[in-house]
């Protein structure tokens, strides 16, 4: 799916490329900038602005009203409405920072910017072409997971 983000959804915005989503989230736009991409780019406007979300309503444009505050809840709320698989497959995940697809690169490519240990304890890294940020499984991994599972449970 395409969408766009409000500028309060930074942290759903995130979630949601991680999971191969195309997300835009931009802070400077204001609402009839993002009325006007959301129609150009045919994204689905992602907002917690029930104002905005009528207006774009009214103009026929695809959007969601999102109520809660909670970043798992608002993820479990967008998943379901649009059927999007909350398990990461590394092959599909878009930069959390910057939205562009990441590409696998081997160790040895970089060993220079990781920290020692990283380079010992991991085998399989992946990098944003874009932002240069560099992306492995590690401990971080399992907190990435448990907020997935969160996410996937209807009640909580
Ligand atoms: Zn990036």
């Amino acid at each position: 799916m395409r969408f766009l983000a409000d500028g309060m959804l930074g942290k759903l915005a995130r979630w949601l490329r991680m999971l191969g989503q195309d997300v835009v989230c931009n802070t400077q736009l204001d609402g009839n900038k993002l009325l006007e991409l959301a129609k150009t780019e045919c994204r689905v406007l992602l907002t917690r602005d029930f104002e905005l979300y009528k207006r774009a309503i009214t103009r026929c444009l695809d959007a969601f009203y999102i109520k809660e505050k909670k970043e798992t809840k608002q993820l479990s709320e967008v998943a379901q409405r649009y059927k999007v698989r909350l398990e990461i497959d590394m092959d599909k995940i878009n930069c959390p920072l910057c939205n562009t697809k990441l590409e696998g690169i081997s160790k040895e490519q970089l060993k220079d910017r990781l920290e020692e240990n990283t380079y010992k304890f991991y085998n399989k890294f992946w990098w944003c072409p874009k932002c240069s940020q560099i992306y492995w499984q590690g401990s971080h991994w399992k907190q990435i997971n448990q907020t997935l599972s969160l996410s996937q449970k209807k009640s909580h």
